[in-house]
């Protein structure tokens, strides 16, 4: 019997095991460590750690009147993934406008969850609360009753100075009509939430920058907005929005005031941030061909979530499909789109 410093990372999950550089804690049974080094003194069963080869055999029993938790398998390790992390839920949300007879009742009772890495579209009616949802993620307007948790923080419990601390750091914001200051560069559009923040004018400018490079727009970097197309604007209202680094992007019919063509390639670029950096994005959208692009789907209606569920492009298989699709759709005008044969449906206003 040895008994070994060893830490676990993602106890229950990975089952990943290296040699120690840990401090002293106590394991706690079935929970998610995350990668906190634990210094194991006891665990159950015949180790077989990941990082094996330079370690000794050893034989690991469990702590004294614990239950019985395999915190290493002997066998190969299980394929599970730790959940990816929430990054913004809401509990029992509710908004009611104006009092007594004039009463608007905007949400009815919202709980909704959105991990990390994940695209979210939320579709409805007008007038069933999308607007008023979105605002309430974001932290511009506060909720009559209910909780909105980002990064485990309650929004809703906050002081107005927090609060707008989190949506300057924390937040990135799209909207349907660009909101860009009209008298600055795309360059100083995109940097000045970040020297507003007190990021030193160099810094600044440099991951403006690489934003602006991000979303295929450095070549305008001296334009001001009215010299940029609806669709330029847009990447560059997408590059300010990302430029603080958000935990949430949160998209307010971001293709609103595009033509199809352009509100196409603003959706896959959010498509591409969320491939390939794992941003977190929820969009609100009418139309169908552009909640295609997210992985999920949240419909409202009065006020109330009457579906939520995965997209078709969620899946990679029919991502793959559909870019050869329009690839090809993109060589035979003449042929009606192949997007709008995959998803029939009908377009927004
Ligand atoms: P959507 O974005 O889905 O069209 P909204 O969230 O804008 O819907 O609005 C939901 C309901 O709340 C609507 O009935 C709307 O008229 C009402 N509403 C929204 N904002 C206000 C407000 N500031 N004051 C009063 N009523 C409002
Ligand atoms: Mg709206």
């Amino acid at each position: 019997m040895t008994s070994v410093p060893y830490w676990l990372s993602n106890v229950g999950t990975r089952y990943s095991v290296g040699r120690a550089q840990a401090r002293e804690a106590s394991v706690q049974h079935g929970k998610c460590l995350g990668a906190t080094p634990v210094r194991l003194t006891s665990v159950v069963g015949n180790a077989r750690p990941k990082f094996a080869s330079a370690l000794p055999a050893m034989t690991i029993r469990r702590p004294e009147n614990r239950p019985k938790v395999d915190y290493v398998h002997s066998s190969p390790a299980p394929p599970a993934e730790s959940p990816r992390m929430v990054v913004i839920e809401t509990r029992d949300l509710t908004k009611i406008y104006g009092s007594d007879e004039a009463q608007v009742h905007a949400l009815r009772g919202v709980n909704l969850q959105v991990r990390k890495g994940e695209f979210l579209a939320v579709m409805g009616p007008s007038g069933s609360g999308k607007s008023t949802l979105l605002h309430i993620l974001g932290g511009v307007e506060c909720p009559t009753t209910g909780h909105v948790f980002l990064e485990g923080q309650d929004l809703a419990q906050m002081d107005d100075d927090r609060r707008t601390i989190i949506r300057r750091t924390r937040l990135g914001f799209i909207f349907q009509s660009f909101n860009l200051l009209p008298a600055f560069t795309a360059e100083e559009n995109v940097s000045l939430p970040l020297e507003l923040g007190g990021v030193p004018t160099a810094e600044a400018r440099a991951r403006a920058e690489e934003m602006l490079k991000t979303v295929g727009i450095w070549h305008r970097r001296t334009h001001i907005p009215s010299t940029l197309s609806g669709g330029e604007q847009q990447r560059v209202a997408i590059a300010r929005a990302l430029v603080v680094q958000p935990a949430l992007v949160l998209a307010d019919e971001p293709t609103g005031n595009l033509d199809s063509a352009s509100g196409q390639q603003i959706v896959s670029l959010l498509r591409n941030l969320v491939d390939e950096k794992q941003q977190t994005i929820v969009m609100v959208t009418h139309d169908h061909d552009v909640a295609a692009y997210a992985d999920r789907i949240v419909r409202l209606r009065d006020g109330l979530i009457e579906s939520d569920g995965a997209t078709a492009v969620g899946h990679d298989q029919h991502r793959e499909t559909i870019r050869l699709a329009d690839a090809e759709s993109r060589t035979s005008p003449q042929r009606p789109s192949a997007r709008s044969c995959l998803f029939p449906f009908r377009r927004g206003p």
